[in-house]
């Protein structure tokens, strides 16, 4: 089967998960936070060892997207979980090598009533007085539109979307799979908004569940520990990182992947956390899951 025969029919290789930013809430600069890193949400995911063709959430880690791209432009697409800053705030900063020649489609949850101009919302966020250009203005082939939870087949990979509960604002979590690999991405996931379930970390819901079904890599919100879990008023939308191990193990996930650490979270306690929960992997910045 030749190489383009392959492509269409999404079968690859190699599926190669860059983890670019793994920080939640808001960046966290400081010499006690260099070993797992600042940057804020961001995942570049590559076929065959070829150039990122797919983006997961800008924070600020899309900073370190054109490293990855051998000089080329960003040619692909950019997928949201949802529009929270931490997901959203590195979009502008992030050029994708030279300008010249980039073109980037950018998807996000489609709101709830639909609305009609997908660009009005991103320039809610961003345009004067909080930023000086509109999305409009990025240099570069933009194009901008919304998702439908569902199936859907981008940049070779297959990807079901499906709405999780977090807190304010539509947020989808993502199975995606090339073939390769299966990757679950729920950066974002309040598991105790639909109740404390049987073990107190949250409950084990149908499209959690779905998502995260016999992957490779379930990346996951782990901003709170479990004695840190207050109401879901005070979880603030989010998990415990013991929620995430028990949600790989009910779903068959091969390996819980620690994400969106709490921005106070130091090394030295991360490094706890990777002795605590040993059969799962703490994110760090810059590291590489490839299967
Ligand atoms: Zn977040
Ligand atoms: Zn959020």
């Amino acid at each position: 089967m030749g190489r383009e025969a392959r492509r269409s029919r999404g079968h690859h290789e190699l599926m190669r998960v860059h983890l670019c930013g793994v920080r939640g809430s808001t960046p966290a600069p400081g010499s006690q936070f260099l070993r797992y890193g600042g940057h804020t949400s961001c995942v570049a995911l590559a076929h065959d060892g070829s150039a990122p063709t797919l983006i997961l959430d800008t924070g600020t880690g899309v900073r370190l997207v054109p490293e990855l791209l051998g000089g080329a432009a960003f040619n692909g697409t950019i997928l949201y979980s949802h529009l929270h800053w931490d997901h959203f705030h590195g979009l502008p900063f992030f050029h994708g090598g030279e300008p010249e020649g980039l073109r980037a489609r950018v998807l996000f949850p489609e709101p709830v009533p639909a609305i009609d101009y997908p660009v009005a919302l991103l320039e809610r966020a961003m345009s004067p007085p909080h930023f000086p250009i509109t999305p409009r203005q990025l240099a570069g082939d933009w194009q901008f539109a919304v998702l439908a939870e569902g199936e859907h087949e981008i940049e070779g990979f297959s990807i079901l979307a499906r709405e999780i509960p977090h807190r304010g604002g539509r947020t989808f979590g993502y199975r995606i799979s090339d073939g390769a690999g299966t990757v679950t991405y729920m950066p974002d996931h309040g598991s105790t908004q639909l109740g404390p379930g049987a073990d107190g970390l949250g409950e084990y819901h149908p499209a959690a569940l779905q998502l995260a079904r016999d992957a490779d890599w379930l990346i996951h919100d782990a901003t709170l520990l479990r004695e840190e879990l207050t109401t879901p008023e005070g979880n603030h939308g989010h998990s415990a990182a013991e929620y995430v191990v028990a949600l790989a193990a009910r779903a068959g996930a091969a390996k819980a992947v620690l994400f969106h650490h709490a921005p106070s979270r130091t090394d030295d306690e991360l490094d706890a956390l990777a002795e605590r929960l040993p059969d799962a992997i703490v994110a760090a910045q810059g590291s590489v899951l490839e299967r």
